[in-house]
């Protein structure tokens, strides 16, 4: 019985590694044709001003409308994209269409790109932000790049100097998914980032359980102390809202306030809130 379950489990397991491989390669050749077909997009979800209630910065994510196998996570196409080498390609024209969308945008308004850390070592980076800067005459201060903990993995030196190039530039850098790595405190002791986004996972339960809410004041308190701004991400409830509100984070955002959404829509939601006095009621509420 057991022999003829493992057996079962083993042809399984390798015809959906088939499978997996199968999706992977075809994944791999699309992305090749992605861009000139026009197949991706930046979506934008607005990070909000926990003060003023108004948008500070607004995200850029990636979509993929592939066009038998339908919307594609970035979760599944960027790692496919770093191995096969179009990562840089992708991410020089996502660079520029993030710079050029927000032109549109108020001028207090900056636009998060999210980059890859297979890219931190590359040359292209900086040559891609410069292009994408002014081909768009977008200011490099409206510029955030977010990275995450992994790119000190390996030669942290080299990788602090890649950093301070860029910011001399005058863009800004943010700390991605701040916590999940292995020496969070170390990465921000060690490297002056303009903005660390908290993960989701610390700012979940802290409306109801003391240890979560200790652990993300003290983030809070101490970019405060190092003079860095916080954004709390995946905010899904108005009790996580108001936690994140009363300890001081910077910037909020999450499904709570707005999903990720195409370029049209987001500058709609801009127009909307200007009408409406400019910040969304929700915050405003919580501000009496
Ligand atoms: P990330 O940079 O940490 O982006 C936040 C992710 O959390 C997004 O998923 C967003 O839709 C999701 N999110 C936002 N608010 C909430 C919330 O309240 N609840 C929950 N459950 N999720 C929330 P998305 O768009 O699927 O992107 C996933 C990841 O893919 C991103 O994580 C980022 O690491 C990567 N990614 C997306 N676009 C790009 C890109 O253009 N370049 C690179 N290199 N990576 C990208
Ligand atoms: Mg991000
Ligand atoms: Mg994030
Ligand atoms: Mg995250």
């Amino acid at each position: 019985q057991a022999k003829h379950a493992g057996r079962n489990r083993h042809a399984q397991f390798t015809w959906s590694m088939k499978e997996r491989q199968n999706r992977t390669y075809d994944l791999e050749m699309g992305l090749r044709s992605a861009m000139a077909n026009k197949e991706l997009m930046l979506h934008y979800q607005p990070i909000f001003d926990t003060r003023s209630g108004k948008i500070a910065i607004c995200e850029a994510l990636m979509r993929w409308d592939h066009p038998t196998l339908g919307r594609i996570s970035p979760a599944e196409f960027i790692p496919i994209a770093e191995s096969c080498s179009m990562i840089e390609p992708i991410t020089a024209w996502a660079l520029e269409q993030a710079c050029q969308d927000a032109m549109e945008w108020d001028e207090n308004v900056r636009v998060a790109v999210n980059i890859s850390p297979v890219l931190i070592k590359s040359d292209g980076l900086p040559r891609a932000v410069i292009a994408a800067l002014m081909r768009s005459g977008l200011k490099a201060r409206r510029l955030e790049l977010e990275v995450t903990e992994s790119i000190f993995l390996e030669d942290s030196g080299r990788t602090n100097l890649i950093l301070s190039d860029l910011q001399r530039i005058g863009l800004r850098l943010a700390l991605d998914d701040f916590g999940t790595g292995y020496s969070s405190l170390g990465y921000l002791r060690d490297y002056a980032f303009d903005t660390i986004k908290v993960d989701q996972s610390f700012m979940r339960g802290v409306e109801g359980n003391a240890r979560h809410r200790a652990i993300a004041q003290s983030v809070a308190y101490l970019a405060h102390a190092l003079d860095v701004e916080t954004v709390a991400e995946g905010i899904e409830t108005d009790d996580q809202l108001r936690c994140a509100r009363e300890m001081g984070f910077t910037n909020v955002q999450g499904f709570v306030l707005s999903r990720p959404v195409p370029a049209p829509q987001v500058l709609e939601m801009m127009r909307l809130m200007d009408d409406d006095s400019g910040s969304v009621a929700r915050l405003q509420d919580r501000r009496r």
